[in-house]
């Protein structure tokens, strides 16, 4: 794009000057480029401007920013101080030998989330004068790396929070890293007689498991497991509330619910515990309606809800002192504050304010001890740990070159489009942008029939986009953007071809549609000029990224930076620290990413921890490859092409070195 800034400085001079009676750009606006103003363009740009197209203070803050000169900077403790640029972490980790893509986990990103959301409970419980306390736990399938588990164990242990287990293999995890006296171990999920038995057995060792009864047989065997024992299991259970979530987890409540009990089915159970002289192990009650609730008025009704139900089941004789409210709590996505699916409507002070307040309003009137309040608030801590930097292989950019001036004795359809080449001007750019379309239509059916020379079709084609950029340039200098003009952006975008898979390090862009900020992380003080989508390493065609945040809308082009070969460019996607790692697949054998753990210290950070990504060799082995077999097949071949003089023997034995020091390596490009 910058070649063609250059040439249509000539074309401007004949045009008037419109960047001075453009408004100023308050706020400054991602199409504030002004035509053909060439390199005085990049002045005029402004930090201001980067972090308004990128929307990085909606989402960012307080954690992430961008500089003076124009690098994204990462301040882990949040308002506490302390930044790093993340840039110059790239490079200290490229020096150490850690190639991108790259996952870098921030431990103390994690630690300031466990203790706002602590923060912001026991604020509202001050506030409220509520007279329980509140524990919550962390949510294992959030993110079940043992690293940032055990981190959060660490972390976490002064606000005595727990772990919550969806699964038999996460209570495994649960069961044997969760050390802190008094937080909670709260097992949910499809469980058997082992899970029951194993988890009731761990109150032996002064743990404080909570099982959670989510299907109507569990009942039976969590009485049959506590005779066998002869241990009193603490129980919870999980109901299914009529309040829904809304968006993509709104199944996750209602009678059709995958898990919990009806109402019908509670009192069924409240029987058969007070039978088998239970009813005093009943003292938690919990309820999930989904992930990522983007409406607060979702989460007050479910509080509601729930809190009768719990004042009912202490009517009833349970021994109640537990309520669960389960997962939800949002992350804004986009920055937006709004109700949208990528962003939510209140902020994490607003949700334990009404978790808090919704609660004690139910227990007042019965007299009714407050209960502890438990969440299981797994996005709202992971999430914003974890950036994934990776870098830009190349791109399909449109460059238009300057072009040569029609010769007389040239094809009609070229003088056409030379001739509507020069006349572009901001008056009428729309008739010729639809000028330049029919004759580039008109060209491709000529070269059809037989009437134009390849080479021809080829200079009328590069005409056309030299017509369109030309187009384009003025178009964004307008105040509204003509809709037949704004398809140009879309035809004129390019594509980043990025070194990752969406499948491994982002599959819920590609799964369930969800959006995550993305940006270049340096070039920032410099205007973005392109707009692009990013295609990743896979040869799948859903390998891409064409989403991205916008205002209150998902928006299918990302402004970047001309990509210059000789130059690295870098992106960051943030705020994935929930869900991606452990979704991600091996799709066309992309391993694991390379993983640290970055930790603020007085001089700059520390790696805690390194986690190699992995080798081709790992990855074969996952689809039962072995190494030995693999060369020896290959060696076999190279020994059938030597006995025909197909190779020399040195060509045999780089091809077979290549080959074995390719098992060793990453499966990601070495740029
Ligand atoms: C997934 C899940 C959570 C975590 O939900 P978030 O919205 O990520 O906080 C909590 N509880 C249960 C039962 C879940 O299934």
């Amino acid at each position: 794009m910058v070649d063609q800034l250059d040439k249509s400085s000539d074309q401007a001079s004949q045009l008037p000057d419109r960047s001075s009676d453009l408004p100023s750009p308050n706020p400054p606006l991602s199409h504030d480029s002004s035509l053909g103003l060439g390199k005085s363009a990049t002045p005029r740009w402004s930090i201001e401007a980067s972090e308004e197209t990128y929307r990085i203070k909606g989402w960012g803050e307080p954690y992430f920013a961008i500089s003076a000169n124009g690098h994204v900077t990462v301040s882990p403790k949040g308002d506490r101080g302390g930044s790093l640029d993340l840039v110059d972490l790239v490079h200290g980790l490229q020096k150490r030998n850690l190639q991108l893509p790259i996952l870098i986990r921030f431990s103390d990103i994690l630690a300031d989330r466990i203790e706002r959301l602590n923060a912001c409970f026991a604020k509202a419980i001050a506030r409220y004068s509520y007279e329980g306390r509140y524990k919550g736990v962390f949510p294992v399938k959030c993110n079940q790396q043992r690293h940032l588990v055990e981190k959060l164990v660490e972390f976490g242990a002064p606000f005595l929070f727990g772990l919550e287990a969806g699964s038999k293999p996460e209570l495994m995890i649960g069961l044997a890293l969760l050390n802190t006296p008094g937080a909670l171990l709260i097992c949910n999920g499809y469980k058997d007689q082992e899970y029951i038995e194993t988890a009731i057995l761990a109150r032996r060792l002064g743990k404080t498991p909570i099982i959670v009864l989510e299907q109507a047989d569990e009942v039976d065997m969590a009485i049959a497991a506590s005779q066998k024992l002869g241990v009193k299991p603490i129980l919870g259970i999980r109901a299914k509330l009529n309040s829904r979530g809304i968006g993509r987890w709104g199944t996750s409540a209602g009678d059709r619910a995958k898990f919990g009990l009806t109402m019908p089915e509670i009192v069924t159970a409240v029987d058969k515990l007070r039978e088998a002289e239970l009813l005093d192990s009943l003292q938690l009650l919990h309820f999930h309606i989904g992930s990522q609730i983007s409406d607060i008025s979702v989460i007050k009704d479910a509080i509601q809800e729930a809190s009768q139900i719990y004042v009912q089941l202490s009517k009833l004789g349970a021994a109640m002192q537990y309520l669960d409210v389960g997962g939800g709590l949002g992350v804004d996505y986009d920055g937006s504050k709004t109700n949208f699916q990528a962003s939510k409507n209140y902020n994490m002070q607003n949700y334990a304010n009404d978790v808090v307040a919704g609660v004690k309003d139910a227990c007042v009137p019965h007299q009714l001890a407050m209960p502890t309040l438990v969440s299981e608030s797994g996005r709202a801590i992971a999430s914003h740990q974890s950036v994934l930097i990776f870098d830009v292989l190349g791109t399909s950019e449109v460059v238009a070159t300057q072009p040569e001036p029609a010769r007389d004795d040239e094809d009609l359809i070229i003088r056409n489009l030379w001739e509507t080449y020069e006349s572009i001007s901001p008056e009428n750019c729309q008739e010729a942008y639809h000028d330049a379309l029919k004759f580039k239509d008109d060209a491709i059916s000529a070269f059809r029939l037989g009437y134009l020379s390849l080479t021809d079709r080829a200079r009328a084609e590069r005409l056309y986009w030299s017509c369109c950029e030309q187009i384009q340039a003025i178009a964004r200098t307008l105040d509204t953007m003509p809709e037949h003009l704004a398809e140009l952006e879309a035809a004129m975008s390019s594509i980043y071809y990025i070194n990752l898979s969406i499948f491994q390090s982002a599959p819920d862009t590609w799964g369930i549609d969800q959006v995550f900020p993305v940006m270049p992380i340096h070039r920032l003080n410099e205007e973005p000029t392109q707009r692009g989508s990013l295609a990743d390493l896979t040869c799948d065609s859903d390998g891409k990224i064409d989403q991205f945040i916008g205002t209150k809308s998902i928006k299918h082009l990302l402004e970047l930076h001309s990509f210059k070969p000789e130059q690295p460019y870098y992106l960051g996607m943030f705020l994935n620290g929930a869900y991606q790692e452990i979704m991600g697949n091996l799709h066309n054998l992309f391993g694991d990413t390379n993983m640290v753990h970055i930790q603020l210290t007085p001089q700059g950070y520390e790696i805690e921890y390194v986690v190699k990504g992995d080798t081709m060799e790992e990855v074969l082995g996952y689809v039962q490859y072995s190494r030995e077999n693999l060369v020896e097949r290959v060696r076999k071949q190279t020994e059938v092409a030597l006995q025909t003089n197909q190779m020399s023997i040195e060509e045999s034995q780089r091809l077979l070195q290549n080959y074995e020091q390719s098992l060793g390596r990453y499966t990601y490009l070495s740029v």
